[in-house]
């Protein structure tokens, strides 16, 4: 039998490069290998836009694009929609029991997420719904039985979390779940055209992979460099320019990386040509994803349908799931 993945996204908007080289390139290479799932958190999205339904419901539709168009296969993967699946909040729930308050609180990207929208960790801005998504998404883990998840840096602690849960459900009620591991890329985390330590959907500093080739050039144009270097010909600095971090990664030219990098420190090149090279790496490796995204747009009931095959089939494992657990835990009381 294949061994199963399951990981998925927020749709809080559309898909980025840090989420390529993150996720989706090892996706698009697994699912040959793997039963494959792909789950579009929008119930987890709404723990920090619960004022917001539309923003998540309308980045459904965009995440489907995405995907299809950096090329996972409906034939092979199966793309779910979380909130169709009810036996994730059921077993959110029960999950909870296996959490101390102590616990939820200690989670360091939680943390972060969170000084990050407020400014400060202040128990009265933090909602109960935001604290225990780590719980919803072992349950999203759990519920799908998945052995491995591919995703980003910033999930590391969060896996960690849906393993400690696991063991413990495990450790009272026997071997019912599947112990997950995070499956890493060699790039786990890409930093944001601004230079900070991630690029993130919610930080404004992306590169979406269906950018066109304007707001490219326009991105790529005003990337943090060098904040030391004020003149074309002042030795410039390679370390934390996001510029040079971005050809490195994207840049199959390795030569020319390497020249531009000796020119940049002597004081020989101008940010402007370096930018401009790395505009043609990008806009390369964005075109046929762009093409290809385009060519979705105005066929949502296609798209839909793809979720909506895939949700069920994803509801019967669930389901499946559920009623171990449910049994482990003697709830199958009159349904037996
Ligand atoms: P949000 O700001 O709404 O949290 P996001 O940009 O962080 O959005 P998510 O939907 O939270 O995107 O993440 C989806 C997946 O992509 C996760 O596995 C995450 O680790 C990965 N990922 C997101 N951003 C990056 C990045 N900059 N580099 C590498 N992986 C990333
Ligand atoms: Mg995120």
């Amino acid at each position: 039998m294949k061994k199963r993945i399951l990981t998925g996204d927020r749709p809080t908007g559309k898909l980025h490069l840090g989420h390529y080289v993150g996720s989706l390139k090892s996706r698009v290479e697994l699912q040959n290998e793997y039963d494959m799932f792909i789950l579009i958190a929008n119930i987890q999205a709404l723990t920090d836009n619960f004022n917001n339904p539309h923003k998540v419901s309308s980045n459904i539709i965009e995440l489907m694009k995405d995907y299809l168009a950096v090329g996972l296969d409906p034939n092979k993967v199966s793309f779910i929609l979380e909130s169709d699946i009810s036996e994730i909040a059921d077993l959110t729930i029960i999950f909870s029991n296996l959490v101390t308050l102590s616990r939820a609180l200690r989670n360091p990207t939680v943390k972060s997420e969170i000084i990050q929208k407020e400014g400060e960790f202040e128990f009265d801005k933090i909602s109960i719904g935001f604290l225990s998504y780590p719980i919803n998404q072992s349950a999203d883990i759990a519920a799908f039985n998945a052995d491995l998840v591919p995703a980003g840096e910033d999930q590391e602690s969060i896996i960690e979390q849906s393993r400690e849960i696991i063991k413990k459900f495990n450790k009272l009620y026997g071997e019912i779940l599947n112990l997950p591991k995070i499956y890493l890329t060699e790039t786990p985390r890409l930093v944001g055209i601004d230079g900070t330590n991630k690029m993130s959907k919610s930080l404004n500093n992306t590169i979406n992979l269906g950018d066109s080739e304007d707001e490219l050039k326009s991105k790529v144009m005003k990337m943090y460099t060098d904040p030391t270097r004020i003149h074309k010909n002042d030795p410039g600095h390679i370390e934390g320019n996001a510029v040079f971090l971005f050809h490195d990664i994207f840049n199959l030219d390795k030569d020319e990386v390497k020249n531009l990098k000796e020119l940049y420190i002597r004081g020989k090149i101008g940010d402007i040509e370096v930018k401009e090279k790395l505009y043609k790496v990008l806009n390369d490796f964005i075109a046929p994803i762009r093409e290809k995204r385009l060519a979705l747009d105005n066929r949502e009931d296609y798209l839909l349908d793809i979720l909506r095959d895939g949700t069920k089939l994803g509801k019967k494992i669930a389901h499946e799931t559920l009623s171990r657990v449910r049994d482990s835990i003697e709830l199958n009381i009159i349904n037996k």
